[in-house]
């Protein structure tokens, strides 16, 4: 017979005796949501959690969702059935722009224990100490206009390119997106911390900085959202442009009336800034950008691109564009196919409207049919190759830097000009994560 054991009164664990948990991230979406993952993976780490790939056996699963997704709801689900029939004893955590639109909605769905909102994200740690599996999911989330904290992130998966977020929410009105719903008020890292985090990033051998964010020229309004810019990108970029051992910067994308002359001469002058820009310009009609709330017409536009060629000729500009949106009819889809034409740039990303619960644009008839939708996009896209073609034959035969990146994809390697060019060739272990000059 066994005596029970006179100092262990109650069935508690000392924390040294527990067990190791491990954790496994899934993530949806944007660059700024793959940074946010990535910091959340390594606050769980230091917590004392293992971390596994997302097909592994893990006891937390996190999945970071988007909103901009077509079917984020669907995705969730089906993300949620495949871990529980890996690991049915395993807790699942939602977070992220989804979480904070839908709580309840996610919430509902069989196997999910923790929905997390914009605020709660980053103390997941705490949430999981607490957590047990139940029946109901638990929620854990607040209004989006209480929301006003900044927390900094970057990704690390490869050290050759980090993606850093220094500035979250968005004060703009746009009348397809549901952006600032989900992540809320513009607002920033001050300076000093970004300056900070370039620094530990370069002496953890990271070369090259793409900076990330909602509305990324809008950059220096407080944490607390105080409305006032304190400090602006410019100020930034010149900060961040005097950081040793940084050796490329880039913009992840900007509003094309944020991105002032100043901004342009500035990367034109700078050896850090590269020769890149992406510039959202939606519609190439000025009575669709007047339709969908953006603060600029499409002479702005021109006029950005103009001066960006003048003073970089050699320098890539991306553009996003959304085909379909209410009111586009055939003159107006016309007018932006033309306008995307004639303008110097080099690649688009084109994304279809769809609608969006509790936005403006629901508003706007007439609405475009879905196949038109498709057809739309899919002469953009053919646009866009045209256009990235005609760019890359344009510097064939230059010598450019080319950063490679670390890691080995059957027997190949990849790697960027410092304009944006795509490079491919056999794996050498001593170009991994260096500066090369390449004859394109
Ligand atoms: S600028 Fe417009 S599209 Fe971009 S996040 Fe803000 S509201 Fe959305």
């Amino acid at each position: 017979m066994q005596e029970a054991s006179p100092i262990q009164p109650f069935n508690v664990s000392l924390p040294a005796m527990e067990k190791r948990r491990s954790v496994a991230f899934h993530t949806l979406g944007c660059k700024l949501n793959f940074s946010e993952t990535s910091t959340l993976s390594r606050m769980l780490e230091k917590d004392g959690f293992d971390k596994k790939e997302f097909d592994d056996t893990a006891d937390v699963y996190v999945i970071n969702t988007c909103s901009v997704t077509d079917n984020a709801d669907k995705e969730c689900r089906q993300l949620v059935r495949r871990i529980q029939r890996r690991a049915p004893e395993s807790m699942v955590v939602i977070t992220g722009c989804y979480a904070q639109l839908k709580p309840k909605e996610i919430s509902e769905i069989p196997g999910v224990d923790l929905v997390l909102g914009a605020a709660e994200k980053f103390n997941i740690g705490s949430h999981l100490r607490e957590l047990t599996k139940g029946n109901s999911a638990k929620i854990s989330s607040c209004d989006i206009e209480e929301v006003s904290g900044f927390n900094a992130s970057y990704s690390l998966n490869d050290r050759t390119r980090t993606f850093l977020k220094v500035q979250d929410g968005c004060d703009y009105t746009c009348s397809f997106c549901t952006i600032p719903m989900a992540r809320g008020k513009s607002r920033s890292d001050s300076i000093e911390n970004v300056l900070r985090n370039a620094h530990e990033l370069a002496a953890s051998g990271v070369k090259e900085i793409v900076l990330t964010g909602v509305n990324l020229g809008d950059f220096g309004k407080g944490p607390d959202g105080n409305k006032k810019h304190e400090e602006s990108f410019f100020h930034l970029i010149q900060e961040l442009d005097k950081v040793e051992g940084i050796e490329r910067y880039r913009i992840s994308s900007i509003e094309p009336n944020l991105l002032t002359n100043e901004i342009i001469e500035f990367v034109a002058n700078s050896r850090k800034f590269m020769p890149h820009f992406h510039i959202p310009l939606q519609s190439g009609s000025n009575k669709i950008l007047g339709l969908m709330r953006r603060r600029y017409k499409r002479e702005l536009y021109a006029e950005r691109v103009a001066l960006i060629k003048t003073l970089m000729p050699h320098c890539a500009i991306g553009v996003d564009v959304i085909v379909g949106f209410p009111g586009e009819d055939e003159e107006s889809f016309k007018e932006t196919f033309d306008f995307l034409h004639s303008l110097e740039v080099s690649y688009l990303h084109v994304f279809t409207y769809s609608e969006r619960a509790n936005t403006h644009a629901l508003d706007i008839q007439p609405v475009v049919s879905p196949h038109l939708r498709h057809e739309r996009n899919k002469s953009l896209r053919n646009l866009s190759y045209m256009k990235m073609q005609y760019f890359t034959a344009q510097h064939g035969g230059e010598t450019r830097k080319v950063l490679f990146e670390g890691h080995e994809k059957e027997g190949m390697m990849e790697g960027y000009t410092d304009n944006y060019i795509r490079i491919t060739t056999p794996f050498r272990q001593e170009w991994a994560n260096e500066i090369v000059d390449w004859k394109i």
